[in-house]
């Protein structure tokens, strides 16, 4: 039940259909987004970071020559409405703009861009046990390929095809997060996360070479640069996660995630640290509405 926002007018759930034909279900060129709302403090629900979302979808877009039917203004305010017409409290958003079944094949030319804003409920990603404790990651066979360009700026369809291989992957064998390497062999992200390492009070994460450039690390970054640690971004190597003193993911839908292990190595003290455990604290603070950042 609720409504989509589907090419600026809003749809009953049900009926937001695409055709068979739909291009990007057979070539994958289509753009999208994960967007969160919380309830503040205040009572109100907010749209955490709804410009900077909106802002990468149009530039994945202009990446992927998607041409954009609307404004960023009418883009945010479609998510504002979905929201508001669920009478959502907390929500996930779906933004995507994907092509249509205008015209067949690689070549056609004729095509449309179609957008649509989907939201639903979908408090928590992962359990209070596991923001606590932290979870169990698994090196994935598969990798994030930084030969595939646009891979950093872009949150494009096609480029998840390996973080499902992985997850799936990671699920399989008792784990609960895949981590993709990039094609020589540094650590690149989670199948939907970037990743940091603590070491020594200093905070390391994947430089925006094969990883996508992720609201939550840019927030993370406001955060840590606020209490006074230092974040480096540079190559980080596999055995360089399994000594570090914490460990944790960093995404829109995972927000800040203790990793424990990996690969069945102990990371620190095996649960949440005490910078990851900052962090995260101050990031709940954001979300709510409870601090600036
Ligand atoms: N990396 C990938 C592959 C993702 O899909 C996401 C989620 O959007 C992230 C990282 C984290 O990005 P953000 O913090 O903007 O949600």
């Amino acid at each position: 039940d609720g409504v989509i926002w589907l090419d600026g007018e809003l749809v009953p759930w049900r009926e937001a259909r695409v055709h068979v034909l739909t291009h990007t279900l057979h070539y994958g060129m289509g753009v999208f987004e994960g967007v969160r709302a919380y309830h503040a403090d205040s009572g109100e629900t907010c749209i955490f970071r709804l410009q900077e979302h909106t802002d990468r979808l149009f530039r994945s877009a202009h990446i992927m020559r998607i041409a954009m039917p609307f404004t960023k203004a009418q883009l945010n305010t479609a998510q504002r409405l979905v929201v508001r017409e669920n009478k959502l409290q907390e929500a996930y958003l779906r933004p995507m703009a994907f092509y249509g079944s205008e015209g067949m094949g690689l070549r056609a030319d004729s095509l449309q861009t179609h957008v649509m804003v989907a939201a639903w409920d979908w408090p928590s990603y992962m359990t209070p046990e596991a923001k606590e404790l932290g979870i169990k990651v698994r090196t994935s066979s598969y990798t994030r390929h930084h030969v595939n360009i646009s891979m950093c700026k872009a949150k494009a369809n096609g480029h998840y095809i390996n973080s499902m291989l992985a997850l799936r992957e990671a699920l399989d064998s008792g784990c609960e997060e895949a981590l993709l390497l990039d094609n020589e062999g540094y650590v690149a992200e989670g199948s939907g996360e970037n990743i940091f390492i603590a070491r020594d009070g200093v905070l390391y994460t994947p430089e925006l070479t094969s990883c996508l450039d992720g609201i939550t690390r840019n927030t993370l970054f406001q955060l840590a640069s606020e209490c006074g640690y230092e974040v480096r971004e540079r190559r980080i190597t596999r055995d360089e996660v399994y000594v570090a003193d914490e460990a944790f993911f960093t995404g829109t839908a995972a927000e800040v995630l203790p990793i424990r292990e990996l690969d069945g190595r102990v990371i620190g003290a095996g649960r949440r640290g005490e910078i990851t455990h900052k962090l995260q604290s101050l990031y709940f603070d954001a979300v709510k509405g409870r601090s600036e950042a």
